[in-house]
């Protein structure tokens, strides 16, 4: 077989015949080519393709036998697209299209007339597996889709202390899904799936409005920081609509701290234009996860944080790990010099919140000062 990508092909000349392994697809780069069947022993012409148009793509997504022929009716030049090229590109795809394809595969050769019998499609992809998992992800998108409008989607708030004057400022809002059947479900589950749609702006806008009428019970000087992801940062009209709200209930956008992980920051461009307009509208930027990410240091000089928020890991490893506790006290030294606040999360023991204190980390957060609760646990709490 020639690697030559682009092919000519003569009037009459067939390209490829039913029941060939399918290798490539094609795209027609000029003149026309005829796709055609057997039917009853006669050939059928079923369309005529010309310029731009793509074929033969059907048995190389789902590896099956050529189900029709392919002959030029002109002169035509072909180029070919590489087996590789789309299987690779059907690997990666979400599971959802993936079953979507396979659906419309199936769906399209039962329509074309009389295919011999012979052309069993001889699939090796495991689809049921797929398309098991596809389903699984429709079902829960539909079940969020209606938890949202149902209120099912709560939230939680945890506080968050100044470590210095031992005193509860804050609190971070965290969604929680409370699942007719399945009980509380965890964000770890269906935030991920939120974020691949729309949804995710429906759970913020909710999460924001109940983080503005806790605000409305607590103290001005206290704050909510609420977790944001890119989708929400993309979109303006979602912008405008929490600066609705936020007149509404009369918040000072200093009430407001965004978090935003840092394996989010992938292009910083964006990450520069995201954090401006956070700015803009008055709200503080907290790197969330921080240390985690493979952003490394020289993005902190380029984004304008307000806070780093040091991950969990680091808290959970700094008792056994010497390095660990240095590259803490490296943390806060650095953030000192760019004038940033610390927050450490994760804090589950006194020795490790009498540490962080003792190293300088200005706020903290974690099971032992006090795990996420509903608002009026957490107004109880904050006394
Ligand atoms: P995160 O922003 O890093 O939130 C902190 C997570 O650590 C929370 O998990 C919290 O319950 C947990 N945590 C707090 N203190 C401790 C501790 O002492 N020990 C341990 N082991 N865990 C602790 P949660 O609530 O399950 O949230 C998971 C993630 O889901 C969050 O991680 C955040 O990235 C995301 N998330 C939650 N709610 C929202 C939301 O409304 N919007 C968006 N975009 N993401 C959200
Ligand atoms: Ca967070
Ligand atoms: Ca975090």
């Amino acid at each position: 077989m020639s690697d030559v990508r682009i092919k000519k092909y003569q009037p009459g000349q067939l390209i490829f015949s039913q029941g060939n392994e399918a290798d490539c697809a094609y795209i027609v780069e000029s003149g026309e080519v005829e796709i055609l069947v057997m039917h009853n022993s006669e050939e059928q012409i079923i369309s005529t393709l010309s310029s731009g148009e793509l074929f033969g793509e059907m048995g190389v997504m789902d590896n099956s036998p050529r189900t029709t022929s392919a002959r030029a009716k002109t002169e035509v030049t072909l180029l070919r697209i590489h087996r590789q090229q789309i299987t690779e590109r059907m690997l990666s795809a979400d599971p959802i299209i993936k079953s979507l394809v396979e659906t419309l595969l199936s769906r399209s050769r039962s329509m074309l007339p009389d295919v011999s019998n012979d052309l069993v499609l001889s699939n090796p992809v495991d689809s049921s597996a797929v398309t098991n998992v596809a389903m699984n992800k429709f079902r829960l998108e539909s079940e969020l889709r209606e938890a949202i409008a149902d209120g099912d989607i709560q939230t939680f708030f945890q506080p968050l202390m100044d470590l210095d004057k031992r005193r509860i400022v804050g609190c971070e809002a965290l969604s929680r899904w409370n699942h007719p059947v399945r009980g509380m479900i965890s964000p770890s589950e269906f935030i991920e799936l939120a974020e691949e749609t729309d949804l995710i702006i429906d759970v913020g806008l909710l999460v924001f409005d109940r983080a503005f009428q806790l605000l409305k019970q607590l103290k001005t000087d206290t704050f909510v920081s609420i977790n944001v992801s890119g989708r929400q940062l993309d979109n303006d009209l979602f912008f405008e609509n929490i600066l609705g709200l936020m007149d509404q209930y009369s918040i000072n956008p200093k009430q407001i701290k965004l978090e935003l992980t840092e394996t989010l920051v992938i292009d910083t461009r964006q990450a520069i234009d995201w954090i401006k307009k956070c700015r803009d509208y008055g709200f503080s930027i907290c790197a969330d996860d921080f240390g985690t990410g493979y952003s490394g240091l020289l993005q902190l000089t380029q984004l304008d944080f307000d806070i780093l928020k040091i991950d969990q890991s680091f808290v959970n490893r700094m008792e056994e790990n010497i390095k660990v506790r240095e590259v803490l006290q490296g943390m806060v030294s650095m953030a000192k010099n760019l004038r940033m606040l610390l927050v450490a999360e994760g804090i589950e023991t006194q020795a490790q919140l009498d540490y962080l204190r003792s190293l300088g980390v200005n706020y903290g957060q974690g099971f032992w000062i006090g795990k996420p609760m509903d608002v009026e646990k957490f107004i109880g709490y904050i006394g």
